[in-house]
This record gives C-alpha cells, sequence and structure tokens, in this order.
C-alpha cells in the first residue's frame, strides 16, 4: 500500500544529549497525529537510546546502512540481525554519500537491500542522478540502472516491502531542490517504469522525494501525485523544521 512517510536522515550529526532534546520536542508536537508515518534515521551508536526513547510514540526509528554480510570477519560492520535487536524497522540503502564517498556501487546496494529484507527491515533505496549526469541527459537511464541492479538480485516482487527515495544528489545538502515539476517527472518515470513490470506494486510504490526539503518548500512537493513523502537530511535536525515538513505532508 502506497503509504506517507517522512522520514529524517540525521547523517553524522547529534550527541546523546542534543538528541533527547532534539526527539523530546518531535515526540510532543507530533503526538497524536495518524495517517502518516514519521521516522528517524540515527547513527547506529544512537540506536539504544532512540529506541528508548521513542517506544511507544507514533514516531519510528531506523537506520543509515547496513551491511550486506549476514555475520563474519567483516571489521566495523553492522548486520541487519544486529539492527533487528534494536527494532529498527527501517533502513536507508544506496543514499549518495555512501555510493560516492564509500565506493557503494548499485550492486553492494542491492545486496543491502536484500539483507534488510532478509532481516524483515524495510529498506529505504535511494536513487538519484548527478548535476552532470542530468546536465548530460542521464538521469533516466542512471535511475533506471540503479533500479535494475536491485531487481536483478532480488526480483521486482522485493519492492511490495520497500520504500525508493529519489534523491538528486545536485539537491542534497546544497539548499538547491529540484522543482515539483522535475521532482514528479522523475518520480512518475520510476513508477511507470516498475508498472511495466508490476503493475500492482507500482500503485502501491511508496516514492519519497529528498535534497534540500525545507518547512518553506515541503508543500508545493507533498502536493505532486508521485511524491509520497519526504528524506529529509539538514533541516530533520533542527525540531521546528522537521516537525513543520511532517504537518506540511499530514495535510
Ligand atoms: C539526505 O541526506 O538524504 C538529504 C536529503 O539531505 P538534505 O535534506 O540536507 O538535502
Amino acid at each position: 500500500m502506497r503509504r506517507k512517510m517522512v522520514a529524517g536522515n540525521w547523517k553524522m550529526h547529534g550527541n546523546l544529549s542534543e538528541n533527547k532534546q532534539l526527539l523530546n520536542a518531535i515526540v510532543t508536537s507530533l503526538d497524536g497525529l495518524q495517517g502518516v508515518e514519521f521516522l528517524v534515521c540515527v547513527p547506529y551508536l544512537y540506536l539504544p537510546s532512540v529506541q528508548d526513547t521513542l517506544q511507544n510514540t507514533n514516531i519510528a526509528w531506523g537506520a543509515q546502512n547496513v551491511s550486506q554480510y549476514e555475520k563474519g570477519p567483516y571489521t566495523g560492520e553492522i548486520s541487519a540481525s544486529m539492527l533487528n535487536d534494536f527494532e529498527c524497522r527501517y533502513v536507508i540503502v544506496g543514499h549518495s554519500e555512501r555510493r560516492a564517498l564509500f565506493g557503494e556501487d548499485s550492486h553492494t546496494v542491492a545486496k543491502k537491500y536484500q539483507a534488510a529484507q532478509r532481516a524483515g527491515i524495510t529498506p529505504i533505496l535511494c536513487v538519484g542522478e548527478t548535476l552532470e549526469q542530468r546536465e548530460a541527459g542521464t538521469t533516466e537511464q542512471v535511475i533506471e540502472d540503479q533500479l535494475a541492479a536491485v531487481i536483478k538480485l532480488t526480483g521486482v516482487e522485493s519492492l511490495v516491502s520497500a520504500i525508493i527515495a529519489y534523491e538528486p544528489v545536485w539537491a542534497i545538502g546544497t539548499g538547491r531542490t529540484a522543482s515539483p515539476e522535475q521532482a514528479q517527472d522523475t518520480h512518475s518515470f520510476i513508477r511507470e517504469g516498475i508498472e511495466k513490470q508490476n503493475a500492482n506494486i507500482a500503485n502501491g510504490l511508496t516514492i519519497l522525494y529528498g535534497g534540500s526539503v525545507k518547512a518553506s518548500n515541503a508543500s508545493e512537493l507533498f502536493d505532486m501525485p508521485d511524491i509520497d513523502g519526504g528524506l529529509i537530511g539538514g533541516a530533520s535536525l533542527v525540531a521546528v523544521d522537521f516537525v513543520a515538513i511532517c504537518r506540511a505532508l499530514h495535510q
């Protein structure tokens, strides 16, 4: 089923006391809001305390990355079953920062997506083009290839229990947002591509937009027919901004 969701990606920010303050403010402000899912994806180390704070609230918690391996000699890695120990229901895979800065190619991303699903965790699969790729007119090809790597490994049916986040790399953390029309075009391209393979799955697929979403531009993005919510970086670290974005989707 197509759901509405606002997910925060804290990246490598925060500390125990800042997190507590941020979450307390968000929990209070979003209390009782129904029909939209709220999520924060936090650094691994903070999962136990975030779990503690968010237990019995309407805000879910998740991770920003997961190992493609189940267990073994993989120093520094965190497996999907470890995320399960902290009741993570979601994990981001294939964020452009992981692809660009940590060398994750689409096959590795597909393995991570598969590892999450095997553990019963919903992957939020990030796809998106760089500025050079957009200017070269290859946006659709890039996204098709990123999706194809996952579909080749896990089948189109796996998208039933996944979320896609379209995040144009040139809009992430830059203050430059895709226009609602640009974002809608790519979202509908993604949905139509999946529709050719399985119409039911395409109709039920949740596709989030990410890239400098702010309180001031959230509503116009969320009004687009194929945008089901947002993946929010910078603005998820400021309680009033994150809450305003959540409310924009809720309306
Ligand atoms: C992100 O990191 O996924 C993101 C969308 O960041 P920002 O909102 O800061 O552009």
